[in-house]
């Protein structure tokens, strides 16, 4: 048992990360498009390079220096910027949109508030007679059905509510949306490396290195719509979706070359 104990201690001692010196905010984004190896970094002159960490593999060289390759992500996630005319207009024409729906809705929901104004007599007629009630067993088959009425009661006001308090977020969410898609170049230009990190693992994936450049770079949904030329239509599509489950799509790599 005892051998056992020490072997599990110096498995553990292996797998504890090392103190990093420096922090490489590219590194753990990149792949070598080759091999498929982890991408390492060093400093070299004052600059910072990227290269497979694999030794022997034929793409280790040339090496990719650090601000070549960040100008190729902020050509990226410049795709992802909208003006604040056309971020207004957007905005407007969902919430037109929804207000529209909401029109059509507006019977159902007249239906809903009928039924509850039908609860809500049914409840004080109820609550009436079990004052006037002395036969135990009738008290007790009063409380059954006010109990009934009431969890009724929190069904129909559940179906009213929610609908509106969604969409409000669904907006809400929208526009950090964009604002965060309008400062990604920023954020990452400008940004602490914890920063740079985040824009990039909410945007990006599978950043493959290849011939000291990034070879190929995926840009997650739902900023592929915005890098994939301001595709409004394919955003709404996204947004129609938004009760069921968010589609899967496919996402074709950008290529440089
Ligand atoms: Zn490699």
């Amino acid at each position: 048992m005892k051998v056992f104990d020490k072997a599990q201690e110096i498995l553990n001692k292996k797998s504890k990360p090392k103190e990093q010196k420096h922090s490489f905010h590219l590194r753990g984004f990149l792949t070598c498009a080759v091999c498929g190896h982890a991408v390492t970094a060093e400093i070299q002159k004052g600059h910072t390079y990227y290269h497979c960490a694999k030794p022997k593999c034929e793409s280790r060289k040339p090496y990719a220096r650090e601000d070549r390759l960040d100008e190729q992500v902020v050509g990226v996630l410049k795709g992802f910027s909208i003006d604040d005319a056309e971020l207004g207009l957007l905005l407007r024409a969902t919430r037109e949109q929804k207000d529209a729906e909401r029109g059509d809705n507006k019977t159902i929901i007249q239906s809903i508030n009928r039924r509850l104004l039908e609860n809500g007599k049914k409840l004080e007629n109820l609550i009436d007679a079990c004052i006037k009630e002395t036969d135990e067993t009738m008290i007790d088959f009063y409380e059954k059905k006010r109990s009934e009425l009431l969890d009724e009661r929190a069904s129909l006001q559940r179906q009213l509510s929610p609908s509106n308090a969604n969409d409000e977020r669904i907006f809400e969410q929208m526009e950090g949306f964009f604002k965060f898609a309008n400062s990604a170049v920023q954020v990452y230009s400008d940004g602490s490396i914890e920063e740079k990190q985040r824009v990039l693992s909410l945007t990006s994936s599978n950043l493959l290195l290849k011939n000291g450049l990034i070879a190929s770079y995926q840009v997650k949904e739902p900023f592929s719509i915005l890098a994939s030329g301001s595709n409004l239509e394919e955003f709404e599509n996204l947004l129609g979706e938004k009760d069921s489950n968010p589609h899967i799509r496919s996402q074709s790599p950008l290529s440089y070359r």
